[in-house]
C-alpha cells in the first residue's frame, strides 16, 4: 500500500496534509496520534470511503482513484463494529461479498474456519446479543478477514474492551496476522497496544507524519519534542 502526498481538506483545515506512507506486504503498521490528528481520515482514504483533495492511494501498485470501496480488496473494522443484530454469528461472518456468493457447504466451512481462527469455534449459530464485548469484537474481526483482504484496516479495533482483554487479544492478533501473512494498517490511541502489535509505528500530528519507525526506534529516539511528549516523556 502506498499513500503519496495525500491531502484531505475540511474547510480551510487539512485533516491530512500531504501524507506519504508506504506499508509493505505482510507488514503490520500502527498509527498513533492525538485525537483529531487525522488517523481515521487516513484509513478512510485508503478504504475509499473518503475522497482525496490531492495525492494518490496505490494498492498493489495501482492508483485507486475512482475505484469504489468494495472493489479495493481491503478489509475494514471500525471501533463501533456494528454487527448485524438480527443475524447470528455465522450470518455476520458470511456477510462479505465473496463469502456470500459461495455455495452453502463452502460458506459454512469458511465460517467455521474463520471462527476457529479468532478463537470462537462452534459459535456460528449463537445470537450476536448473547456474546460478550470481546467476543463480538472477534466476530467483527472474522467478518473483516472473510474475503481474505490483501490489506486489513483497523480503527481502534479493541477500543471498547477493558485493558486485560486488550492485552490478551493484541498478542493473539499479532500471531494471527503473522500466521495469515495479512498486511495491516491499524489505528490506536494506545501506545502499549501499538508497540505490542506493530512492526512499525507512525505517529501523526495535525494531519502530518511526525515520525515513522520501529517501536523500539521511536521509543528510544523520538524525532522531536511532540513525539517525546506524546509518548509520555517529560511533561
Ligand atoms: P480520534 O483519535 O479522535 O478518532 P482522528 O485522529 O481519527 O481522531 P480524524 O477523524 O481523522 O481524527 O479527524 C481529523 C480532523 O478532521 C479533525 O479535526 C476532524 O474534526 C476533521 N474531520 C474529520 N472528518 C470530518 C468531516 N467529515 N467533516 C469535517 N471535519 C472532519
Ligand atoms: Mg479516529
Amino acid at each position: 500500500m502506498r499513500l503519496a502526498e495525500a491531502t484531505v481538506r475540511f474547510g480551510d483545515r487539512a485533516a491530512l496534509d500531504s501524507v506519504t506512507l508506504d506499508v509493505a506486504e505482510h507488514e503490520i503498521v500502527c498509527v498513533l496520534g492525538p485525537s483529531g490528528s487525522g488517523k481515521s481520515t487516513l484509513l478512510r482514504v485508503v478504504a475509499g470511503l473518503q475522497e482525496l483533495d490531492a495525492g494518490q492511494v496505490l494498492l498493489g501498485g495501482r492508483d485507486q482513484s475512482g475505484v469504489p470501496a468494495h472493489r479495493r480488496g481491503v478489509g475494514l473494522m471500525f471501533q463501533d463494529h456494528q454487527l448485524f443484530a438480527h443475524r447470528d454469528v455465522g450470518g455476520n461472518v458470511a456477510f462479505g461479498p465473496r463469502v456470500r456468493g459461495a455455495g452453502r457447504a463452502e460458506r459454512d466451512a469458511r465460517v467455521a474456519e474463520l471462527l476457529s481462527l479468532v478463537g470462537l469455534p462452534g459459535a456460528a449459530h449463537r445470537a450476536v446479543a448473547s456474546l460478550s464485548g470481546g467476543e463480538q469484537q472477534r466476530v467483527a474481526l472474522a467478518r473483516a478477514l472473510a474475503p481474505s483482504p490483501r490489506l486489513l484496516l483497523l480503527d481502534e479495533p479493541l477500543g471498547q474492551l477493558d485493558r486485560t482483554l486488550r492485552e490478551r487479544l493484541v498478542v493473539e492478533l499479532r500471531d494471527l496476522f503473522t500466521a495469515l501473512g495479512t498486511t495491516v494498517l491499524a489505528v490506536t490511541h494506545d501506545q502499549g497496544e501499538a508497540f505490542a502489535l506493530a512492526d512499525r509505528v507512525v505517529v501523526m500530528r495535525d494531519g502530518r507524519v511526525a515520525q515513522s519507525g520501529t517501536p523500539l526506534a521511536v521509543w528510544q529516539r523520538p524525532a522531536d519534542e511532540f513525539v517525546a511528549r506524546f509518548l509520555g516523556f517529560g511533561n
